[in-house]
């Protein structure tokens, strides 16, 4: 089985991972895995003991927050932020109407006049993409 999807770094190798007698995350050499393939024992390069790998429960917050729903990826703004969110945001400003021949940039808030409000995301080479209530859509702009 191949197909397995945890730590399968091979012996000899280097992983980062916590010493238990340095008490820090320091670089360790892979001793041996299971017949899986997976991380079994190291030795840390710093202290030269050798200990069972326990592989890192993943702790960055910033991950576990994001993967809540929709489904949406975007590594530009979090498009999946609802848009009452985003409107919140942008609350101060003062919607501009939208026009083919209109100029616009990132931040800015516009009125659609079929689609309403919409926040704009990115412009660039003429297309900019905006963040409607029911979804985001890509405009032409300085037409
Ligand atoms: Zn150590």
């Amino acid at each position: 089985m191949i197909d397995n999807k945890e730590d399968k770094t091979p012996v000899a190798q280097n992983v980062v991972t916590m010493c238990t007698k340095c008490k820090m995350q320091l670089d360790h050499v892979v001793l041996f895995h299971d017949k899986e393939g997976i991380v079994e024992k190291v030795k840390c390069n710093t202290c030269g003991s050798e200990h069972k790998y326990r592989p890192e429960r993943e702790k960055s917050p910033k991950k576990a927050a994001k993967t809540s729903k929709g489904g949406r990826r975007s590594k530009k703004l979090d498009l999946t932020m609802d848009f009452e969110t985003l409107t919140e945001k942008f609350k101060g400003k003062k919607p501009v109407h939208y026009t083919m021949s209109g100029s616009f940039k990132a931040d800015d808030m516009i009125e659609h006049k079929t689609f309403g409000l919409g926040i704009v995301i990115s412009a660039s080479n003429e297309k900019m993409e905006v963040v409607f209530s029911d979804r985001p859509r890509t405009l032409v702009y300085n037409w």
